[in-house]
């Protein structure tokens, strides 16, 4: 496996304006006694390698005791045979912090916050930290395999040139109508994106993990596909890679995910076209056709903006079952033919 990205926390000091996963101050972060559950639910290194974990939040610096409970967790379990990476966006970060990081074993740090979306104050920090890094004998991240023997720190943000400069259609980016997704923006294909989520024992292979939901992608599904508080990583990739649904986004075709199910990849490419671009095309498939191929409870699943609503809409169009759970009162729904 190349990547666990994992939101420890969404407390943040900043409530910035293009945040996927709405991030501010207060937001809700795992407990100690929770990180420990989960990092016990993570991959035994001897088994499934993973290249790199990369703590983010909201802001993991917002609270310090939980990311450094969080990284000797870690470090207990990986003896450091994992690369520890942290994201943060650096308005936080002093030299006894990053002393205090490098001690716990962190192998690069990322400041994230790079954009216009991102106050003033955020960006001027950039030499200071510069300084702060190389001070510490840290080095400009490649990418390239020479990072792996020495301590490295990046930054970049939601700019045009990266991957994610359209902003993925959710959290606050969607509620401000700030994303700029459009259907060739393929983001189920790219890095960050679902595809090859499930090939755990192959390269490319990255999970998102909000708190304790697991996801297949950043960008989120509505739902996650499992909670790490229940349930160990690799069994919650190998119960979903029985499943057709799951395994159209694994090959990073959110078009084609309902096929199984009668509805075409053609329906897909046209709702995913109308509603925008794909992943407004994957809330609406699940939250329409297959709700119950994602899992219950998640403190992150998105509600509000997309469970909600839309059955709220399914619900005026046809009366719901007799005391279904969520689950259950969409499901006839997937048996009408949605082909095109
Ligand atoms: S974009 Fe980053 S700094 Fe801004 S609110 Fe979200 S997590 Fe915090
Ligand atoms: S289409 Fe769905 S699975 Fe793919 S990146 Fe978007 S939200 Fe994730």
């Amino acid at each position: 496996m190349d990547s666990i990205y994992w939101v420890v926390s969404r407390d943040c000091n900043q409530k910035c304006p293009h945040c996927y996963n709405d991030s501010e101050p207060g937001a809700p972060s795992l407990r100690a006694d929770e990180i420990s559950r989960c990092v016990a639910h993570l991959p035994d290194p001897d088994d499934v390698p993973i290249s790199r974990i990369i703590l983010s939040g909201g802001e993991v610096l917002a609270w310090t005791a939980l990311l450094f409970h969080t990284l000797q967790q870690l470090h207990e379990r990986y003896l450091g045979k994992t690369a520890v990476w942290v994201q943060t966006n650096g308005d936080l970060l002093d030299a006894p912090t990053l002393d205090r990081l490098l001690d716990e074993h962190v192998r690069r740090v990322d400041v994230s916050s790079m954009d216009r979306f991102h106050p003033r104050s955020t960006l001027d920090r950039l030499e200071i930290l510069t300084q702060l890094f190389e001070s510490r004998g840290m080095v400009p991240a490649t990418g390239t395999a020479d990072d792996q023997d020495r301590l490295t720190f990046g930054f970049w943000g939601a700019t045009e040139d990266q991957w994610i400069g359209p902003l993925w259609p959710r959290g606050r980016a969607r509620q401000k109508g700030l994303s700029a997704a459009r259907p060739e923006h393929e983001f189920c294909r790219m890095w960050s994106g679902a595809r090859n989520f499930l090939d755990y024992r192959s390269e490319g292979s990255e999970v998102n993990i909000q708190l304790d939901d697991v996801y297949p992608c950043c960008p989120m599904t509505c739902r996650p596909i499992g909670r790490l508080l229940d349930e160990p990583l690799i069994q919650i990739l190998d119960r979903c890679a029985h499943d057709p649904v799951l395994q159209a986004l694994n090959q990073g075709r959110p078009e084609a995910m309902g096929e199984s199910l009668g509805i075409s990849e053609e329906y897909g490419l046209r709702r995913t076209r109308e509603l925008g671009n794909h992943c407004l095309w994957c809330d609406e498939f699940f939250t329409k056709h297959a709700l119950d191929r994602l899992a219950q409870g998640g403190r992150t699943e998105r509600g509000i903006v997309d469970i909600d609503l839309n059955l709220e809409a399914i619900r005026r169009q046809r009366p719901a079952p007799e005391a279904s759970p969520l689950c259950i009162a969409v499901r006839p729904i997937v048996t009408e033919p949605q082909g095109s």
